[in-house]
């Protein structure tokens, strides 16, 4: 079955739109139904647009600066072969610039692999931040996925949700949109789902219908899902909004600008050594240009920009699979320097789980059994012993838990043998326990018809449903028409009351009970129970709409609910291993100052007795007086959205590296603010998660800590490689020009072989040394300072020692074969033995210095010897690959090596073992350095 043909859906009333879309606004579509709509409509989601054409990526590879240069060695190189074979009148084919050119076009492709593969990986993640969307569907709600709506679909909206179709309302509560994707508009249009629009209305005054991409700054509604994917209004203009950015990151940007520079610096080389060479050794040139060719591609670290481009997408992959999910890459890096976290209480330092344990009214006090949102429990009551009291208390206590089943808009279900709460957890504790006292949930449904309802908002921390109540008589309450209920804060909703519910009758509340009630709240508080306020007011008519300043005064109180809302078990050790990590943890909550301190004492945020800040005091405080207290004070509580934006700025005013979580719409600035914006997966409005640098996929602090570590261990490993890279780096430039200098005839590497080094000898450990498992001690120093610089921390000093190591060991080895092999004659040992045998030692050298770099403190013996495996395959690999490049006579040919005998390799190797020995023998006498 189809949807018949799309009519102006605006200029429809609800009923007829209902009827086009053959769809029940009640009971929503049947499973049957949607599933076939889904296999004729497809997926609602929007196809990726064409970006680059593959063939676009792979030529965008060779606008890599080093490449081009590689390109120009190419064709100098082959410039001088064509020229000697025009002199010698003899066919001479330009293979090293051959070579060269095939391993650019190789380079170009791996670099390509590697960025489709990035791309894929990205892809990857963004379908995992697909939203859930709660529909209507065989008469339940459903929480389903965003790509499986289907035109008919009952679609529901609360504030903070992207909504995911366009659609015609069926009803709007307060409903506000911001359409600025569509229109531009950043004010939020209030919509109507009463409304027939003539059909020249203009998109952005179609108040009776919303659109995908659009967002929900306030209210709610339900939508008659019209249109999906593609032919939505935003399909139709979709330049398809990336969910994940790929944007580079600062250590990319960087080590793109020393690329740059080093390849300005070889060019400077090159312009002396051909320079010296023309003014001294005129007869020498050619070798004096083979030698400079061959310096400028040994300066340039070919493989280090794909290794770090790979260590970061495979730092991605590690954080998802610890719940963390990256929105942006830079934040890769930045989780490493973070110094401060603040956190959400409600649902990411505690379970989010609710369970009311108690109630108190003027004249009951009761305990609530029962476990999760299983409605099975009891209210234990510690009635007076006076009789008429205890009935008062009775009667205040059931207008107090109708008021909170009905201003209400959680709903409670069973699903799998399992009590679930969809919706508010909140809002849901408050269902099992009205399901305890005696109600039947379904029948007070149809005896409260809601009409409006001022919905929660985080600054006010209230919210109000407004109706009719077919057995008001049973309450007492028969003389008014409409009744309003609400619930909040405690000392929010407290100051709106004039009476307080006394039995069935209200009466004028005294400053008294004002205090006892203030009193009860700390009490509960102090047990680090969430309280809630509940409250109702009768009315004659129905207030107007949107009039919750005014109307949500004059109140009658009822009393309060205590919530359970235990920690989360893992969080206690998280927040340990924050603070030996020299990392701050901060809680930041809308709750009550009481409630959170004792929840954060009890986590290890605090310490009893610490100074607790609340929205009051911030809001009297100049950003100076804050600035003062900001590093002092570890917990804030009944803050205001807005007041995490202060909090923020002035942590960051004092040097900190804030990460934020939130999952409120209003906590977008904050999160865009910090320098790691953390959006709740599970909780969070879609607007959080499109402000947020990465995603809790399960809204923990524990897992803020987890990512934060996997940082530090990404840009530890990312140092190490470079050092590793850019020691050997040195140690092939300086043999280089030392050849001439010494007064050898012949340059002792080729720029083909130097490539091999750098792209494959190099690189492949590289590879390895970039998974490399975090060292334990990763988080027991301090954060890295974001303003270091990569070599910072004797990183330089390293690369230079070991580069100077490496080049004297085998410059010595160099000289000696020299002489050695040109004294040898036989065969098959022909005369340029002695480069080969530069180019082994070379090689096999970065194979130990890759066992020795793992680790800047522990000797390699000392660390376990597979808990790398990758590494020891690549140093196999590459060792079995650099003799196969001298033994296999294509090979050996094509990288014009020369076969070395058994005694010459040993040697070789027994060069190459000195550097290895030379860091080993660095970290011993640093370790004694210390101890003395
Ligand atoms: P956090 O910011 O740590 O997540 P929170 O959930 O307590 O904390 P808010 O959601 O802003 O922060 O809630 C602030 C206060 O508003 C709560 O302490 C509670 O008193 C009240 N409140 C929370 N949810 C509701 C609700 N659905 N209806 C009415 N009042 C609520």
């Amino acid at each position: 079955m189809t949807v018949s043909s799309s009519p102006a859906w605006y200029t429809l009333d609800r009923q007829d739109t209902a009827v086009h879309l053959q769809t029940d606004p009640n009971r929503g579509l049947t499973t049957e139904q949607a599933e076939q709509r889904y296999d004729y409509y497809g997926p609602n989601e929007l196809k990726e647009t064409q970006g680059r054409s593959k063939f676009q990526i792979f030529l965008d590879q060779f606008r890599n600066v080093m490449l081009i240069m590689l390109i120009v060695v190419a064709l100098i190189s082959g410039g001088l072969d064509v020229y000697e074979a025009w002199a010698s009148h003899t066919f001479i084919f330009p293979k090293d610039a051959a070579a060269i050119l095939v391993v650019v076009v190789l380079n170009g492709l791996l670099g390509y692999v590697q960025e489709t593969r990035a791309e894929a990986a990205l892809a990857a993640l963004k379908n995992m931040a697909t939203s859930k969307v709660r529909v209507i569907r065989d008469g339940r709600i459903a929480e389903i996925d965003s790509v499986e709506l289907v035109p008919g679909d009952v679609l529901l909206l609360e504030t903070g949700v992207k909504i995911a179709a366009d659609g015609r309302l069926w009803e709007a509560v307060n409903l506000q949109v911001r359409e600025a994707t569509l229109t531009g508009e950043a004010q939020g249009v209030i919509k109507d789902a009463g409304l027939e629009l003539p059909e020249d209305t203009v998109l952005g005054d179609r108040l009776n219908v919303v659109y995908a991409g659009t967002e929900v700054t306030q209210g709610r509604g339900t939508v008659l899902v019209t249109h999906t994917g593609m032919s939505t209004e935003l399909g139709k203009i979709a330049t398809a909004l990336q969910a994940v950015e790929t944007e580079p990151t600062p250590l990319q940007k960087r080590m793109t600008e020393l690329g740059n520079k080093l390849v300005f610096g070889s060019l400077v080389l090159v312009a002396l050594v051909i320079g010296a060479g023309l003014i001294f050794r005129p007869d020498l040139f050619r070798q004096f240009v083979e030698v400079s060719l061959s310096m400028a591609v040994a300066v340039v670290p070919e493989g280090l920009p794909a290794v770090i481009t790979v260590t970061l997408a495979l730092g991605t992959q590690r954080m998802v699979k610890r719940n963390a999910l990256i929105r942006r890459l830079p934040a890769v890096e930045t989780l490493g320097s973070i110094t401060t976290i603040c956190s959400d209480k409600t649902g990411t330092l505690t379970q989010n789980k609710m369970v009311v344990q108690a109630i108190r009214t003027l004249h009951n006090q009761a305990n609530v059994t029962g476990t999760g949102y299983d409605p099975n429990g009891e209210l234990q009551s510690h009635p007076p012993s006076d009789p008429h009291v205890a009935s008062l208390g009775l009667a205040e206590q059931r207008l107090l838990l109708l008021a909170g089943a009905v201003c209400n808009d959680a709903v409670l279900q069973k699903e799998a043998g399992e009590w679930i709460v969809l919706g508010d957890p909140t809002e849901g504790a408050l269902l099992p326990l009205a399901v305890k006292g005696g109600f039947d949930l379904a029948q007070l449904h149809q005896e409260f018809e809601r009409l409006e309802e001022f919905p929660f908002c985080a600054d006010r921390k209230r919210m109000s449903v407004i109706g009719t109540l077919g057995t008001a008589s049973d309450y007492g309450l028969d003389s008014a028409p409409y009744l309003m209920f609400t619930k909040g804060s405690p000392e929010l909703t407290l100051e709106c009351c004039t009476q307080i519910q006394l039995g069935g009758a209200a009466q004028l509340i005294n400053p008294g009970q004002r205090a006892m009630i203030l009193a009860q709240n700390d009490q509960l508080a102090k047990q680090g129970l969430r309280v809630l306020g509940l409250a109702y007011r009768a009315w004659s008519e129905l207030p107007p709409p949107a009039s919750e300043a005014e109307s949500e005064q004059n109140l009658v109180w009822l009393g309060l609910v205590g919530i359970l809302d235990p920690p989360r078990p893992e969080v206690k050790a998280a927040v340990e291993k924050c603070l030996t990590a020299g990392i701050r943890p901060i809680m930041i909550t809308g709750d009550h100052q009481l409630t959170a301190q004792a929840i954060a004492t009890s986590l290890g945020i605090c310490q009893a007795g610490d100074y607790v800040l609340t929205g009051r005091d911030l809001a009297k405080m100049t950003a100076a007086e804050l600035d003062q207290r900001v590093m002092e004070v570890n917990v804030y509580a009944r803050v205001s959205p807005e007041h995490k934006l202060q909090i923020v700025q002035a942590l960051q005013r004092q040097g900190q590296v804030v990460a934020m979580t939130g999952d409120g719409v209003n906590d977008a600035p904050a999160l865009k603010q910090a320098d790691i914006g953390v959006a709740m997966g599970i909780t969070g409005t879609d607007v959080t998660k499109e402000a947020s640098d990465m995603v809790l996929l399960d809204d923990n602090f524990a897992t803020i800590v987890a990512a934060t570590e996997e940082g530090r261990v990404i840009y530890s490993n990312i140092r190490r490689f470079i050092k590793y890279i850019l020691g050997s780096n040195i140690g092939e430039v300086l043999t280089i020009a030392a050849a001439p200098i010494i007064g050898l005839g012949g340059v002792p590497l080729s720029p083909l072989q130097i490539l091999w080094m750098n792209l494959v000898t190099d690189g492949l450990p590289a590879l390895a040394l970039a998974v490399e498992p975090g060292s334990p001690g990763v988080m027991q120093v301090p954060p890295i300072n974001p303003k270091e610089s990569i070599f910072a921390r004797g990183m330089g000093s390293y690369m230079v020692r070991v580069g100077l190591v490496l080049a004297i060991v085998t410059i010595a080895m160099m000289a000696w074969a020299y002489g050695f092999t040109n004294t040898v004659t036989s065969d098959i040992l022909s005369p340029k033995r002695w480069a080969t045998m530069v180019f082994t030692t070379l090689c096999i050298a970065q194979m130990g210095h890759a066992l020795a770099v793992r680790s800047t403190s522990k000797l390699t013996l000392e660390l376990p010897l597979f808990s790398n495996p990758y590494l020891l395959l690549s140093l196999f690999l590459t060792t079995v690959l650099q003799l196969c490049l001298i033994y296999v006579p294509f090979l050996r040919e094509f990288f014009n090596t020369q076969i070395i005998s058994g005694q010459e390799l040993l040697i070789c190797f027994g060069c190459s073992a000195l550097v290895f020995v030379w860091v080993e023998m660095e970290k011993l006498v640093y370790r004694y350095w210390k101890r003395a």
